[in-house]
């Protein structure tokens, strides 16, 4: 397929994949690929990743974990909207984070990358060790200390990731990693890589093709600023290619306590202002400083679409609320719905993304729960607690 790398702020074209960032100004890169190749149908069938190989910048056979073809839930709400939830949970790793990486990875065989390595709040980290084990490539993720989930964790080690705790944020993490790759001849996967961002804009191919429309909104959880920038990207390309009419109003939701877009979009401007010291209950996007929110605010703008911030306490009711519909996700995940909640506005249609699974963080699920209840084995006391 025919592709190249586009600077989103100076415009320069380039032609080799290695890159990560211009090399004239610094910007960040895309993917421009020809929406004239697109020979998929939006029929509803056999809906995962690769469905959609026909728009992604790949040339030799994926290295895939059969990604993506996430169920699209309708939600009950006593709200006007027809709402539903994509649950990218369950994908391979438990986030959508694997669509970018069968694309990553790929893209890193292909160049011929022995070894690779990321950033991470937890689940970058999970898909990448994931990935690179089914690759056959060395893995190295580095970690702030102390806060990431221990399911996150768990995952990266099992699949046999070198893992680094740095006494420090996402942020720091992400500076030094940049840093190594810049001098060694490691790949990078963070969202900064483009081609990542091909494989996550498949959310709103199969959004289209799971409803058999186009919604009129998109509740995306912000934290690098990646997955808003790769689904607006979607359905720009979609509409390129004359599948839908429009394109839908992209959302984007931050908590309190990592905020930036949500400031740089309060204001106004096109570009953020780093938060110092991000917190936040929702580890997956406790992000001061998102590598991509120049794309991330350029979608938002462009499509009509706000920022909206939500408090710990509204995710984690956002997240109870999901879950007593059977839907089991993160703190992060919930953040898109407690958005669409607190600034409830009537579209007709729109999705929630829901971005990682529940079992993510078992410890922050069993901390907001209800404990189980410890009893002698006697029926009698047992029967008078049903
Ligand atoms: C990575 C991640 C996010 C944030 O996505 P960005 O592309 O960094 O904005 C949100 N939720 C979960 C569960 C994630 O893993
Ligand atoms: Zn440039």
């Amino acid at each position: 397929m025919e592709y190249h790398l586009g600077c989103i702020e100076c415009k320069k074209t380039f032609h080799d994949d290695s890159l990560y960032t211009c090399p004239s100004c610094n910007g960040l890169l895309e993917v421009a690929v020809d929406v004239g190749n697109a020979d998929f149908k939006l029929d509803g069938k056999e809906i995962k990743v690769w469905k959609y190989r026909s728009l992604l910048p790949i040339r030799i056979e994926p290295i895939t974990l059969f990604e993506g073809g996430t169920p699209l839930y309708s939600i009950r709400s006593d709200k006007e909207t027809k709402l539903f939830v994509k649950h990218e949970g369950l994908n391979p790793s438990g986030s959508f984070k694997d669509r970018g990486m069968t694309v990553g990875i790929t893209k890193a065989v292909e160049l011929g990358k022995t070894r690779v390595v990321c950033a991470s709040t937890g689940n970058t980290s999970a898909s990448m060790a994931m990935y690179s084990a089914r690759a056959g490539l060395k893995a190295y993720v580095f970690l702030p200390s102390g806060k990431v989930a221990l399911g996150k964790l768990a995952q990266a080690i099992m699949h046999g990731a070198k893992v680094i705790a740095v006494r420090g944020n996402f942020d720091t993490a992400l500076r030094i990693v940049r840093e190594i790759c810049s001098r060694n001849d490691i790949y990078l996967l963070n969202s900064v890589n483009p081609f990542r961002l091909e494989g996550q804009k498949t959310i709103a191919f199969e959004i289209v093709d799971q409803l058999g429309y186009c919604p009129d909104a998109i509740y995306v959880p912000v934290g690098n600023a990646g997955n808003i920038s790769a689904i607006f990207k979607g359905f720009k390309e979609l509409k390129e290619a004359g599948y839908i009419d429009f394109i839908p109003r992209m959302i984007g939701v931050q908590a309190e306590g990592a905020n930036p877009i949500f400031r740089a979009f309060s204001e106004g401007k096109n570009r953020i202002t780093p938060v110092g010291n991000p917190e936040t209950i929702a580890t997956a996007i406790r992000i001061g400083s998102p590598v991509n929110a120049r794309k991330a605010l350029k979608a938002i703008y462009s499509s009509d679409g706000k920022v909206i911030q939500v408090s710990d306490d509204e995710i984690v009711r956002a997240q109870k609320i999901l879950a007593k519909q059977g839907i089991g996700v993160e703190p992060a995940s919930a953040s898109s719905f407690a958005g669409f909640m607190k600034d409830y506005e009537e579209f007709e249609s729109a999705v929630c993304i829901a971005t990682g699974n529940l079992l993510k963080d078992p410890e922050e699920a069993v901390r907001v729960s209800e404990k189980p209840i410890e009893v002698e084995p006697d029926l009698e006391i047992i029967e008078k607690l049903l």
